[in-house]
């Protein structure tokens, strides 16, 4: 039985897959079943930071495979506690709690939020179009209505603000609110990046209303954006923010990061997880974390700037959205017929609503960028 088939017969109908059977690769090339060569201007959707199969990432990996691969959380591990501690030395956080995935990070900022507001204030404000996760209560928190059909009822506490537009924002928040959630670039919703001013004014009105603030970086974190996390563009300091996509550079991993408004709030036996803090993942996340530096931002910049450069100059774009190497293009073709396109021509890119959206590594190499970008640009002009 052929793999399509296999897959067909025996996994969970939930996802439309592309055609390539995907085996190996090597940084941003990716190679299918047929020996067919791509760049990879997807990464499993911003997980595999440096590339697929990075040499300093799978031997940290590999060490930790082969000394300790899982301990349950009653005892220390040193990968979970270095992890944790480089985590708040490079953000000013307190404390951080950790899952396995971004869903499980934004519960875990739910449970604080909640907790922090006590049965007074059980609401929590997130944003039209957002999207945070795939369990039923993430699922409540994502507004996006078409998502929610079938699967209630939802957990109560759920209030939802239109992006951008802060007057909304001040007519929910009042003394019932314990914290909002938001993307600073709406990933799933079609790469939208929120404004400076009303994020810096929703984080006034959360220290007005002493509920938290709290920023989902699932998706912008771990150097994608051009900074180490997206909120340190924008001059605020979030009570919670949580992580997880390319935080490991490929392994399962969710961090929720708390400051200290929040520091105290959970406390034990108040959640956790057998999985969460994973020595084999941490040490990943390390070697991950240690090499997003000042330079690797700054050619994070400079490839971003490059992209748009290029394909705002496209005939048949219509506009370029995003930050950094978080990008999504809007195209006169529509965007599923782009990424098709792309893919026959040696090029995986990943679609956001209506857009081409591109998330390469953070180090991919400016020859192959450029490569993509001739592919890209032959597909949307044709
Ligand atoms: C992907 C994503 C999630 C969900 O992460 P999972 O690991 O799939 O649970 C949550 N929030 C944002 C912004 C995301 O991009």
């Amino acid at each position: 039985m052929d793999i399509r088939s296999m897959d067909a017969a025996f996994v969970a109908n939930t996802y439309d897959r592309y055609r390539p059977v995907l085996v190996s690769g090597s940084g941003s090339l990716v190679y299918d079943e047929d020996g067919k060569r791509y760049i990879d201007l997807g990464t499993g959707i911003a997980v595999n930071s440096f590339g697929v199969a990075d040499p300093v990432w799978a031997a940290a990996v590999a060490a930790q495979a082969g000394k300790l691969q899982h301990a349950c959380n009653k005892y220390f591990t040193a990968p979970q506690a270095m992890l944790a501690q480089k985590l708040c030395e490079r953000t000013g956080m307190k404390k951080v709690f950790f899952g396995n995935s971004g869903a499980e990070a934004n519960e875990c900022a739910l449970k604080i939020a909640r907790k922090y507001g006590g049965a007074a204030r059980p609401n929590i404000i997130t944003l039209k179009n957002s999207f945070h996760g795939r369990t039923i209560a993430t699922l409540a928190a994502t507004g996006q209505d078409a998502m929610h059909r079938d699967f209630g009822p939802f957990p109560d506490g759920f209030l939802y603000a239109p992006a951008n537009d802060l007057p909304a924002m001040q007519a929910l928040m009042d003394g019932s609110v314990a914290g909002v959630l938001v993307e600073l670039v709406q990933g799933e919703g079609g790469v939208n990046v929120l404004d400076a001013d009303y994020v810096r004014g929703v984080e006034a009105l959360c220290r007005e209303h002493d509920a938290l603030f709290m920023v989902d970086e699932v998706q912008t974190g771990n150097g994608r954006t051009g900074a180490l996390y997206a909120y340190q563009l924008y001059g605020v300091q979030p009570d919670v923010v949580t992580t997880a996509k390319g935080l490991a550079g490929g392994l399962p991993i969710g961090a929720a990061l708390i400051g200290a408004r929040a520091e105290h709030v959970l406390l034990s036996g108040d959640h956790g997880s057998t999985f969460g803090g994973n020595p084999v993942c941490a040490a990943g996340a390390i070697s991950i974390l240690d090499r997003i530096d000042d330079a690797l931002l700054a050619g994070v910049r400079e490839r971003s700037d490059y992209i748009v450069r290029t394909l705002s100059a496209v005939r048949g774009v219509r506009s370029v959205t995003g930050l950094g190497l978080m990008l999504g293009v809007e195209t006169e073709k529509p965007a599923a017929e782009v990424v098709q396109g792309c893919m026959e021509r040696g090029v995986l890119a990943l679609t956001a609503k209506n857009k081409v959206r591109l998330l390469p590594a953070l180090n991919i190499p400016l020859e192959l960028l450029r490569e993509a970008m001739e592919i890209l640009k032959g597909v949307i002009e044709a």
